[in-house]
């Protein structure tokens, strides 16, 4: 089972936009461009709307096949640990192993003891093709990461291995992601975190770290982008040589959790895997939802109302829906629209604030935090919202097809 260089993660909310997806992977395929699909939900997102995870390899057989998509696509259990895996087992053959929360609590000294043993040939100077300064790594460093990350990787290996005790061996693809921790992970401790997934014996294909600055949910980067470009292309290259070195999957590539959007690092992304001919999984948290709601605007009348009472609901409701997301998002609640103002708006003035231009005066990137986090709201009101979506399925997969293929796929592909 391959991807194939650049995989994209789709995620939808509620499973009714595969085909719109779709639709853009196959615009970049006529380009010359192949994209692997991976539907990705993670246990949040299902618990949050009251969907399971063979409703998501649902959405993803019927749009293939209603696309008539020949080529391969995925269903990724997106952050799983060993307590909720089992539910996505059978529907899934991309697993996201998370460990995060077993970072920065120490193994066995002997463990770590052993750990620095296998990688003594690394102490000392260090050079790594394609980075410009040698690192010099003394065996206290060595220590110090695998204190710091051993355990985790060692918690990875039981995830793996209980998947692959269930499905078999190569029936599916390994992701190692340790992003949602507080600290991005250097150089350095990438290096030796995959010398453990090496050791551990996980063929990872796709690994997540945690980048430098914010990445907040449905708007752009918040950081340096210089720095996040500079640790963007040392991880790159880090990736190469601990393929060789280790010998972990030739085709083992990094994984960016996006949180969606993050436009402005996509010129240094774009410019790094040319440079490095390098592969790239990017996901994307469920923007297509809000493209649905866009659409929805768009198409007036009882569209656009809708649209407008999503928002008022979640303007009343606005601790409870930000709780399960409050460390990725950064909402200034007062620069939120009065719900009787947005109600006097028309389709343009709502599609403007919410669609993501940040050229345009309209667009209020706090009204697109809050709308993007209030999916509940929609998953409330039923056949209410779904019979809508179908109503005005066109002006929706118009809109999601052209997000997807001309702000995501053009700026980092092609
Ligand atoms: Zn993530």
């Amino acid at each position: 089972m391959m991807l194939e260089k650049y995989s994209f993660g789709i995620g939808d909310r509620f499973g009714r936009q595969g085909k719109a997806q779709l639709a853009a992977i196959k615009k970049a395929k006529q380009q010359g461009i192949n994209i692997t699909p991976v539907w990705n939900k993670s246990n949040r997102e299902h618990s949050i709307i009251g969907t399971t995870p063979q409703d998501t390899r649902k959405e993803a057989d019927d749009a293939v096949s209603a696309a008539a998509f020949e080529d391969l696509y995925f269903v990724d259990a997106d952050h799983i640990g060993l307590k909720n895996v089992d539910a996505f087992i059978k529907s899934s053959d991309f697993f996201t192993l998370d460990v995060a929360d077993f970072i920065g609590h120490p193994a066995q000294e002997s463990e770590i003891q052993a750990f620095i043993e296998k990688n003594k040939k690394l102490i000392g100077s260090l050079a790594i093709p394609g980075i410009d300064e040698t690192f010099d790594i003394p065996e206290q460093q060595i220590w110090d990461i695998a204190a710091k990350c051993l355990l985790a990787i060692k918690e990875a290996g039981k995830i793996y291995r209980h998947i692959e005790s269930a499905k078999g061996t190569g029936n599916f693809i390994t992701e190692v992601s340790m992003d949602e921790t507080d600290q991005p992970q250097t150089p350095v401790e990438m290096l030796f975190i995959l010398a453990a997934i090496a050791d551990e014996g996980i063929p990872a294909r796709t690994i997540a770290p945690k980048f430098t600055g914010r990445f907040n949910k449905g708007v752009d980067y918040v950081g340096d982008v210089e720095k996040f470009a500079k640790e963007f292309e040392a991880d790159v290259a880090v990736v190469d040589f601990a393929v060789n070195e280790f010998d972990l999957p030739r085709d083992l590539k990094l994984s960016i959790h996006s949180g969606s959007d993050k436009f402005s690092i996509y010129g240094p992304i774009a410019k790094t895997l040319k440079k490095f001919d390098a592969g790239l999984h990017l996901k994307t948290a469920g923007t297509t939802w809000l493209e649905e709601l866009i659409g929805l605007a768009m198409a007036g009348g009882d569209g656009l109302s809708l649209a407008k009472e999503v928002y008022t609901v979640a303007i009343s409701r606005i601790d409870e829906l930000c709780g399960p997301y409050a460390t990725v998002i950064d909402i200034d609640i007062a620069t939120l629209p009065a719900p009787d103002i947005v109600d006097q708006w028309d389709s343009n003035a709502f599609a403007s604030a919410l669609r993501h231009d940040q050229s345009c005066q309209r667009y209020n990137l706090n009204l697109r935090q809050l709308l993007h986090v209030a999916y509940k709201v929609a998953a409330e009101m039923g056949p209410r919202y779904f019979d809508a979506l179908e109503k005005y399925a066109d002006i929706i997969a118009q809109n999601v097809t052209e997000n997807i293929y001309e702000r995501h796929i053009r700026p980092l592909f092609m």
